[in-house]
């Protein structure tokens, strides 16, 4: 069956998955949507057999339908393969009353290497199926950890070339190591004078700017972007979902058929889609818990209807959670309107124009598969002191406000079913705020220090992406002003 993607936006567009993947966002910045959610034709007892790889290639050909199997496998052979520090790709750790689905085994040790070190693979086939004969340049502005994450999937990537621009001093000190270490000669590192936002603006300009695209194509080029909203990485989170599964089954952890919950630290709604996309694909889940820190829009969201952005941003120990329009919910709207671009066009028309929109009743119900909560900065430290102490497992604050708000629902409900929650990053990778939480009379400033106390501590090695980044030599010393964004792109590229 070929499944096509439509736009949430406009009912007119309609195109194949390689284009999807390409063109990234749809017209008048809607989101590509599958024409329908595939079922999983495969027996648990076989999938349960398989290695990560292989699950990603029956997810992955489901909805990938205009590629070959020797395309997609490929992509998955040169995505899931030494650059994750475990031969599973995503480990499976029982802690307490849940299984923690560790996801931070890649490059940059967090959840997004799981698709970005997929992506630019299915981005390079989608073009040459489309005869698109240009490389792919990706310009990201990044406030640190996408920029990473996307310069470790790309790197070395034949026809792509990756540019990221920073803010000089936005960053911290080992966001920005971790970034100007970056080996590969298709990468470009920038630190401009100026903000985030600045940053932001710039790389918008660029891709809209039609003189500079014409000039890109006259050089054999493309600019494309590895944002979250793209089917390109969606889809590769829905195959960490079934894997979890398949490996309970084979530990005879679940009876055949027995639903599981899943528990997922929310910001732009995308992982938490991925898991929903997989109980659409007929994977046995119960409930879809949506775990948020302070910044709870999702939270009131799922128990008001009303979604509304109108609100102080708060900054947390959560960086990745902090977010205040979660972009990939607007798939999730689409269905709830019945899939009626008109009216879910009109309701993200009134997000950016008022803030809020409220949703009627009938398509409140369609939420009740999810449960909504969200834990505070006291509840997320006490959630990770709490668990190394009775279980001796560190989690990252991401980890920890899921966990917690696992622990209220657990409360609220009474619920016992098996439950999964997606490990979103390595505990090294936020060390401050972890040993805040379970040493809090440590005084060391120093943050290597710390991981290395860190180490005594949990028993878990520092992960290789940390510790090489110690001695790791500065390949990249460019800064520019925000006006010299262009000239300093024009000149990596064919200058
Ligand atoms: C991006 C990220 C999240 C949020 O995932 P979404 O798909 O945006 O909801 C949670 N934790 C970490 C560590 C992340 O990097």
């Amino acid at each position: 069956m070929e499944i096509m993607y439509k736009n949430t936006r406009d009912a007119s567009e309609m195109v194949t998955a390689s284009q999807a993947i390409l063109n990234g966002l749809a017209n008048n910045g809607g989101l590509y949507v599958p024409t329908e959610i595939p079922k999983l034709d495969v027996p648990m007892e076989a999938l349960s057999e398989m290695s990560y790889q292989e699950i990603a290639y029956e997810v992955m050909s489901r909805f990938y339908t205009d590629f070959t199997e020797e395309e997609l496998k490929t992509c998955i052979e040169r995505a899931y393969d030494e650059k994750f520090d475990t031969p599973n790709i995503a480990a499976l750790k029982v802690a307490g009353r849940a299984c923690f689905l560790e996801l931070f085994h890649g490059a940059t040790v967090a959840f997004k290497d799981m698709a970005l070190s997929i992506l630019p693979h299915l981005m390079i086939t989608a073009a040459r199926k489309n005869q698109a004969k240009e490389d792919i340049v990706i310009l990201t502005a990044t406030s640190g950890d996408t920029g990473k994450a996307a310069l470790a999937g790309f790197a070395g990537v034949e026809g792509t070339k990756i540019i990221v621009f920073y803010p000089k001093d936005g960053v911290s000190p080992i966001q920005k190591k971790q970034m100007v270490t970056q080996v590969g000669d298709n990468t470009l590192v920038v630190g401009i004078d100026g903000n985030f936002d600045e940053a932001q603006t710039g790389v918008k300009k660029m891709f809209s700017d039609a003189v500079m695209n014409q000039e890109l194509a006259e050089h054999g080029f493309r600019f494309s972007s590895a944002n979250s909203i793209n089917v390109g990485r969606l889809i590769p989170q829905v195959v960490y979902y079934v894997y979890a599964y398949a490996k309970l089954f084979r530990n005879g952890k679940v009876s055949p058929g027995e639903k599981i919950n899943i528990v997922v630290p929310t910001g732009n709604f995308g992982n938490i889609l991925a898991a929903f996309y997989a109980k659409e694909m007929g994977l046995p889940v119960a409930k879809l818990i949506c775990a948020s820190n302070e910044n709870k829009v999702l939270y009131d969201f799922f128990t008001t209807g009303v979604y509304d952005r109108n609100r102080p941003f708060i900054l947390t120990s959560s960086p990745s959670m902090d977010i205040l329009i979660s972009s990939n919910l607007e798939r999730l709207i689409y269905r709830l309107c019945g899939e009626d671009s008109e009216k879910n066009a009109a309701l993200m028309e009134e997000l950016s124009t008022t803030g809020k929109y409220t949703i009627t009743e009938e398509m409140k119900e369609g939420l009740s598969v999810f449960y909504g909560n969200y834990a505070s900065e006291e509840e997320t430290k006490e959630a990770i002191r709490k668990m190394y102490e009775t279980n001796g497992y560190v989690m990252d604050p991401h980890t920890a406000v899921a966990a917690c708000v696992y622990e209220k629902y657990r409360n609220e409900t009474g619920d016992d079913a098996v439950t999964v929650i997606a490990s979103t990053a390595s505990p090294y990778k936020f060390t401050r705020s972890v040993m805040d939480a379970i040493e809090p009379d440590n005084t060391e400033s120093d943050d290597f220090k710390l991981a290395d106390r860190l180490a005594e501590l949990s028993g878990v090695a520092i992960p290789q992406a940390i510790a090489g980044i110690r001695t790791a030599e500065v390949r990249h010393t460019k800064t520019c002003a925000v006006d010299e964004m262009p000239d300093t792109v024009r000149s990596f590229l064919w200058n």
